[in-house]
């Protein structure tokens, strides 16, 4: 163990010293934070440990597969827990109303790959250069030589797949391909992955695909694209906020594309955004932050308040001036 960092060696002692945990996640979550949380949790139990796994939002159903007992439920105010931890989630706020019921802690750890980390824990693992969560709870797991079974494989694959796009961005690195192959050796079920994550999508999702494809608008010589999702959209569709996941891509991977953003109405005068970048020049999370959200120089997101329109042209202009700072409106071609 010595040769471990010394962040792994303290988190893996706080969990040996401790009898009752919550593992906790980000509202809305994602397959990175919901593998993580599950894995972790799952860990915890099979060393002997009473712990809860808490989101404050409903487990998106594509992910349902990962968590047959149930294990993850809804905050319940009035609970005490020895050690709380977080993973995914950049801000102590992104655990949303999970946050206030676990207030009666004796310690809390950030396990997080979230550059805009605030590292609000008691124990802070924040590794940026980690493509995934996931990648770190694989780590920490092998670090303490806790049992990875199965169920915890298939976990750890999704969180780590879905958050490199399936391998695909830049973050990617040896290593993750390495944690890959050893969760597969492990037992991970890639069949039952690929079909329940990638290839089961629920009709509704491809009824708002019709609509992204029929409204997404293209700006600043196609540098910029966004489209909106109303609340009359999902109503139309049957589609579900927490089935979003994703389609910011489609707009994403245009070519000419750099940046690309999806408004999703949350409320009349509040919205949430999504934002992409393909350059390295053009770090999104300190865009997001400008509206007080965050995330990766890849991939952030924000939720704001104001008229609709108010929110797309101000975004809009802070993306454009990015833009412009590394001289990336002109056409390629
Ligand atoms: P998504 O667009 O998939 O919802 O989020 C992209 C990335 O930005 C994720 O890593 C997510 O955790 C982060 N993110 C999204 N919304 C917020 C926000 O309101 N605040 C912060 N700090 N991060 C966010
Ligand atoms: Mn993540």
């Amino acid at each position: 163990m010595s040769s471990q960092p010394k962040i792994i060696r303290k988190l893996i002692e706080s969990i040996r010293a401790h009898q009752t945990f919550c593992v906790v996640g980000h509202m809305r979550p994602d397959g990175d934070c919901v593998g993580s949380q599950l894995a972790l949790t799952l860990a915890l139990r099979n060393e002997g440990k009473d712990a809860l796994c808490w989101n404050q939002d409903p487990l998106p159903q594509k992910y349902r597969f990962l968590d047959p007992d149930r294990i993850i439920e809804q905050p319940k105010a009035g609970k005490k827990f020895d050690c709380v931890i977080a993973t995914d989630a950049a801000t102590f706020d992104r655990l949303g109303s999970v946050g206030e019921c676990v207030q009666d802690r004796q310690v809390l750890l950030n396990i997080d790959h979230h550059e805009s980390n605030t590292r609000y824990g008691d124990v802070n693992w924040v590794s940026a250069k980690s493509p995934s969560t996931a990648e770190l709870i694989y780590r920490l797991l092998r670090a303490g030589r806790f049992a990875i079974t199965k169920p915890m494989a298939d976990c750890l694959f999704t969180g780590v797949s879905t958050d490199t796009g399936s391998f695909q961005y830049p973050t990617t690195r040896p290593a993750t391909y390495h944690v890959a192959g050893d969760l597969v050796a492990r037992g991970a079920n890639l069949a039952l992955i690929c079909d329940e994550v990638y290839q089961s999508y629920p009709l509704s999702r491809a009824r708002l695909l019709k609509h992204l494809y029929s409204t997404f608008r293209l700006t600043d010589n196609n540098r910029i694209a966004y489209f909106w999702l109303k609340k009359k959209d999902f109503t139309r569709t049957g589609a579900e906020s927490a089935d979003t996941e994703g389609l910011i891509d489609h707009i994403r991977d245009i070519e000419p594309v750099i940046v690309a953003c999806v408004f999703e109405e949350v409320e009349p005068e509040l919205t949430r955004i999504s934002l992409r970048s393909k350059s390295h020049l053009v770090n999104v999370s300190t865009i997001a932050a400008q509206f007080g959200g965050g995330g990766h120089s890849a991939a952030a997101g924000a939720t704001i308040p104001g008229k609709p329109l108010s929110v797309q042209r101000r975004v809009v202009a802070a993306i454009r001036r990015v833009l412009q700072e590394t001289h990336q409106t002109q056409c390629k071609n």
